[in-house]
């Protein structure tokens, strides 16, 4: 398999893209990431509150995501940031999601926490500190659900290719790769969104790429232009942090869109999909 400028002995069989129109479709309720459809999975970082989560599933109908996100568990920097509300934010994502009839994404950190939550979220998050966490990636191959498998901070694409190897290797296909941004010497972002992953993941694999320029920014008013961007580069969706009253978020407040910021973005969506011969509805 070829990487770039470099030559690697080792296949990846089940991650490798062998013909040009050999892609692969992942599903989540009525959403098809890897086919012609842009999808839209948005919410708040982390679950806080149960009229939070309900009046963000709302938003979540009104603007076409397909996929409603939050935070369950949080994989802070700092133990004693807040951690996420656990137990009690799965019933409260699960009861908004369910009276939406919107499916569930939520990251899980620990093989434990896929045992005791895999039938209840819909698709499975590998967050960025995680994707390096073979365990992990196994034991979520063996989960019969989807899996959005986020790049790790400092990882390759060789290294992304090779956590989504381990969890197909196991016998789960459902895999979505996530670029959220890299570390680099920027000084002016959270991250360094790298725009670049995606036609390259597309021309070497055939697993479908969302882009999330929440996390790849960490600031709301760069939030927008890069994922126009990502979405002209040929991303299959994108994930956006959201909420009403952002500035008030219990995690990652500066990067959270204002509903209306979202509305808007899903209006630059509409125009953009159909001049890259993608559509969304
Ligand atoms: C998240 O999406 O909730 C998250 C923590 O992102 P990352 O793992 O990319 O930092
Ligand atoms: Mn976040």
């Amino acid at each position: 398999m070829r990487f770039g400028d470099k030559e690697t002995a080792m296949s990846l069989p089940h991650v490798e893209r062998k013909e040009s129109d050999d892609t692969h479709t992942v599903r989540v309720g009525d959403a098809l990431f890897g086919s012609k459809e842009i999808v839209i999975i948005s919410g708040p970082c982390a679950v806080e509150s149960a009229e939070q989560v309900k009046q963000i599933a709302e938003l979540a109908l009104r603007t076409g995501t397909k996929v409603l996100r939050g935070g369950i568990f949080k994989p802070r920097t700092s133990p004693y940031s807040f951690q996420g509300l656990g137990r009690k934010a799965i019933e409260i994502l699960r009861n908004a999601a369910d009276e939406a009839n919107l499916p569930i994404v939520s990251e899980v950190m620990d093989s434990s926490q896929v045992d005791e939550y895999e039938s209840i979220i819909d698709m499975l998050q590998i967050g960025s500190r995680n994707m390096h966490n073979f365990s992990l990636l196994k034991r979520v191959g063996k989960s019969n659900r989807p899996v959005l498998l986020k790049r790790g901070m400092s990882a390759t694409l060789e290294e992304l290719l090779n956590a989504a190897e381990y969890i197909m290797n196991e016998g789960n296909d459902q895999v979505v790769l996530c670029e959220r941004g890299i570390r680099t010497f920027n000084d002016f972002s959270r991250n360094t969104f790298d725009l670049t992953i995606i036609p390259k993941i597309k021309q070497v694999s055939k697993l479908p790429i969302i882009a999330d320029p929440s996390h790849g920014t960490g600031d709301r008013e760069m939030v927008i232009p890069v994922a126009r961007a990502a979405i002209a580069a040929g991303a299959d969706g994108v994930m956006i942090e959201v909420q009403y009253n952002p500035d008030k978020a219990l995690s990652d407040s500066t990067q959270t869109l204002y509903p209306e910021q979202l509305v808007a973005l899903v209006e630059d969506i509409r125009k953009i999909a159909p001049a890259v011969n993608r559509e969304f509805k």
